[in-house]
């Protein structure tokens, strides 16, 4: 079977190796210029935390994400496996344990143990959670590993070519436009994410660490090379280019919240792009003749990917039907 995956974002990569492994003839088109040039995925966190997002995701996004622990660890190098820690200020006691009660597979840790795990924060937090099964990865050098094991099988992926000027070819098409995709759609909508890229020598983190607070709870990812990611804002637009001086500010002060040397840090990049949610921010994977649609990743894009790559193939390939991620296409049903 010949298919044609349309976005070379986290999803459509996996997808098409999803295929290519299962022995299908695949090509993948993007219309952006360069690998990462246009798509949300190039502005992840990368982290891997199934039981963490438990806190604000439903049970499905913990169930489906602990299949990416294993396949990116299986697929990628540089899966980095050294968990997560949530640490708040003394005074924000009870988001913890709010965060607490809302998650599992965790253990508390008291500032001695914070210290052994996280030099750098000694003395500065009294109580953490430590998901000790997490990992995170770096996005970027994950896209590219993809496109290597995909140009390795041979797929090609044909950059700068817009589907609509290109109509794909395939017997079967794989649209994972991300939020461009809303044109087909319509109940898809877009929520900014704000991030940053800082350098600094003068602190070391070996794994994400999340800063809870009543408004603006945010996380660090190291990223190596005295690089991390700080990341990242959550509202509800479709604007995908511009960070405004309020986030740049929540930014930079949780970041120095959790270490003041981070005050003294390089801005090395600021960067923005409005993750692709349904309204229940739930990933679906939807049919219509021969064109598979894999979207609504939401927050989790790396997180559910290889679940949903895995089932998008099935689908394809076998035409199986999924019902934890395959919707009644309600979009369809009042245009038909
Ligand atoms: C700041 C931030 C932090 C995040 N942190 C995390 C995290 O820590 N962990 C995690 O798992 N997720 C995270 N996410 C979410 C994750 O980035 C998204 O869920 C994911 O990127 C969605 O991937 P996608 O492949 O569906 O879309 P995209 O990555 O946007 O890919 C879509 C692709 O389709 C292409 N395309 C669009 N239209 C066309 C067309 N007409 N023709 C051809 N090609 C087209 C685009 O060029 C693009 O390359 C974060 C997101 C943001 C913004």
């Amino acid at each position: 079977m010949r298919v044609t995956v349309i976005g070379a974002g986290v999803a459509g990569l996996t997808c098409a190796l999803e295929l290519a492994e299962r022995g299908a003839s695949v090509e993948v088109i993007d219309r952006g210029d360069r690998l990462g040039g246009d798509c949300c995925s190039w502005y992840a966190g990368g982290m891997l935390a199934p039981w963490c997002e438990r806190e604000s995701a439903e049970p499905l996004v913990t169930s489906l994400g602990q299949e990416a622990l294993h396949y990116w660890a299986a697929h990628m190098p540089g899966v980095t496996q050294r968990g997560s820690l949530v640490v708040a200020q003394a005074r924000d006691g009870p988001d913890l344990a709010r965060f607490a009660r809302r998650t599992e597979r965790f253990a508390w840790v008291d500032g001695e143990q914070i210290a052994e795990l996280e030099p750098d924060l000694a003395g500065r937090f009294g109580r953490a959670l430590f998901f000790s099964e997490e990992a995170h990865l770096d996005p970027r050098a994950t896209l590219k590993a993809m496109a290597d094991k995909l140009a390795e099988r041979g797929v090609a992926i044909r950059l700068g070519t817009d589907v609509s000027a290109h109509p794909p070819s395939g017997d079967r098409i794989l649209d994972c436009r991300g939020l461009a995709a809303r044109d087909q759609l319509t109940d898809l909508r877009g929520v900014k994410g704000e991030m940053l890229l800082i350098r600094t020598r003068e602190v070391a983190l070996s794994r994400p660490v999340r800063m809870l607070h009543p408004r603006i709870p945010l996380y660090i990812v190291p990223r190596g090379d005295g690089l991390f990611m700080v990341g990242a804002t959550m509202i509800e637009s479709d604007e995908r280019r511009r960070i405004t001086a309020r986030s740049m500010l929540e930014l930079l002060g949780a970041a120095y919240a959790l270490h003041p040397a981070f005050g003294e840090a390089e801005i090395v990049e600021i960067g923005c792009d409005a993750r692709p949610a349904f309204p229940d921010n739930l990933p679906r994977i939807r049919r219509r003749g021969r064109t598979v649609y894999v979207n609504g990743l939401f927050r989790h894009g790396f997180l559910l990917a290889p679940a949903l790559a895995r089932m998008a193939a099935d689908t394809v390939l076998v035409d199986a039907y999924h019902p934890e991620v395959m919707d009644e296409d309600h979009a369809q049903r009042r245009n038909a």
